[in-house]
């Protein structure tokens, strides 16, 4: 299968190949038909140069074949991972977590510069130069040559985040398009042929109506990463913390910098610079408690959502509260007032629990009157609802012509919505009181606690107009 993915990490398939032996040429027929069918269906001439599969060199060489060269082969990190995996048997658990966690380290945080450095302070840290090591030592040894043989070639070393950022990492969406297909379509069963391409007919034919633009409910390809509301949540309590950020300018665009939420301490401008720029750390525990307490954002102005940064989540998910955080800071956006409101109008306190079914309830709700006994509907006070209707014929600048109800009048239609008011004789002072704090800088918070409907007026122009009023009846006299 072969496909392409969005900024929402949704798998957009062009197409599945039946192959038996999986060769240069099986991959090369594939990559070329798409590019055909790419001309064909759509006039666009497909030039594309970066893959990502699993390390499978007839995949590399199909794709340079149709395509004539790859700038960037980004191998699925988790297939490496699964060879990790394999290849640490034997090894004690402890040690083993401690290994993944340190090449996962390597996998996130390392600039291309600094991937070999990484990993000769890895090597350093985990290998035992003794002639006699123990079993262990000797089980990680070899693990160590395992990896550098295998994990460092030409094709085989971009398995880690900033060898093709703004990528995926994985393939993981692709995998779980497979899987949807074996549980789902096929029903985990080995089809005869004839059966699986009907199969395939109907899930090829489904992915395509399903990418249909000219439906609301159809798959979209989205080019910026939706954000959630709990992503908003994260972002504002981050903003919240008041990190100091330090900008600094490097290869024609602006980093933002500050320290990560595991560290209590703040970001100075000698401390990210140093961290730019630094080639050489004493041990590899040393570089791994810098890398990961600092963090920074590459800002894109023009359209912030597609800014990157440094951190895990940001890696699998293309916006992270930190890409959010430093645009709000940079007033490039603001928090939407809905979401939060809802987070600041919770009450605190155990939650009102629902009235138990088949309990008498004082409700002054309308009643069902179906439900109501012969009693009750002669004691319910008689509504006297004039409703008065005029129909009015309207001629249609198109010629035709339409019967319209202008309006609709019944006696309580002019009742005013909300809580009545208690008293008419609202005080000064309360007024005073409220137009102080409508006047104050609110937070969206506050400004849904606010009464709905038109303020009312003051009472500052009735006690005008009444000493106006006294004066002029002075003059009279
Ligand atoms: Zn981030």
């Amino acid at each position: 299968m072969c496909g392409t993915i969005d900024k929402n990490k949704s798998y957009h398939p062009f197409g599945v190949m039946l192959s038996k032996y999986e060769t240069n040429e099986d991959f090369a027929f594939m990559f070329q038909s798409i590019k055909d069918l790419a001309k064909q269906i759509y006039n666009f001439d497909l030039d594309v140069h970066v893959l990502l599969a699993d390390a499978a060199m007839s995949i590399t060489n199909g794709f340079i074949k149709v395509f004539g060269f790859i700038e960037k082969r980004i191998v699925c990190w988790a297939h490496v991972e699964r060879h990790i995996k394999d290849n640490l048997k034997g090894i004690n658990k402890d040690t083993k977590h401690k290994i993944k966690q340190d090449l996962l380290i390597i996998q996130q945080a390392t600039k291309p510069e600094q991937l070999n450095l990484a990993w000769t302070l890895f090597y350093e840290k985990w290998h035992d130069p003794s002639a006699n090591p123990t079993i262990q030592n000797a089980l990680i040894n070899h693990f160590l040559e395992y990896f550098r043989k295998n994990w460092f070639g030409q094709f085989t070393s971009g398995w880690y985040e900033e060898y093709a950022k703004d990528f995926p990492s994985t393939n993981n969406s692709l995998e779980s398009t497979n899987n949807w297909i074996k549980n789902e379509s096929t029903f985990r069963e080995l089809l005869p042929m004839k059966e699986f391409l009907e199969s395939v007919e109907e899930f090829v034919t489904f992915w395509s109506k399903d990418r249909n633009e000219n439906f609301i409910t159809t798959k979209k390809f989205l080019e910026i990463p939706p954000i959630e509301t709990h992503l908003w949540t994260l972002a504002f309590e981050w903003c919240k913390l008041n990190k100091r950020i330090i900008k600094l300018s490097r290869n024609d665009h602006v980093l933002y910098m500050f320290t990560s939420s595991e560290v209590s301490f703040e970001a100075s401008k000698s401390m990210c610079k140093e961290l730019l720029d630094k080639t050489h750390w004493n041990s590899f525990d040393d570089y791994k408690s810098q890398v990961t307490s600092i963090r920074y954002v590459k800002l894109d102005e023009l359209r912030w959502e597609s800014s990157v940064c440094s951190c895990v989540y940001w890696n699998k998910n293309y916006i992270c509260k930190h890409t959010i955080g430093v645009a709000f800071n940079c007033k490039l956006t603001s928090f939407p007032g809905l979401d939060l409101n809802i987070e600041a109008n919770a009450r605190r306190g155990r939650r009102k629990k629902a009235t138990e079914a088949l309990v008498h309830r004082d409700s002054t709700g309308p009643v069902n009157p179906l439900m109501m006994t012969q009693n009750e509907i002669e004691s319910q006070p008689e509504v006297d609802l004039q409703v008065s209707t005029a129909q009015g014929i309207i001629s249609h600048a198109l010629g035709g012509s339409s019967i319209t109800i202008e309006k609709i009048h019944t006696n309580t239609s002019n009742k005013k919505r909300g809580r009545p008011r208690k008293n008419i004789q609202i005080s000064a002072t309360s007024i005073e009181e409220n137009e102080i704090t409508s006047d104050q800088p609110t937070t969206s918070a506050q400004a849904l606690l606010k009464k709905r409907g038109r303020p009312p007026k003051s009472n500052h122009n009735t006690d005008n107009e009444i000493s106006e009023n006294a004066k002029k009846r002075k003059l009279n006299n």
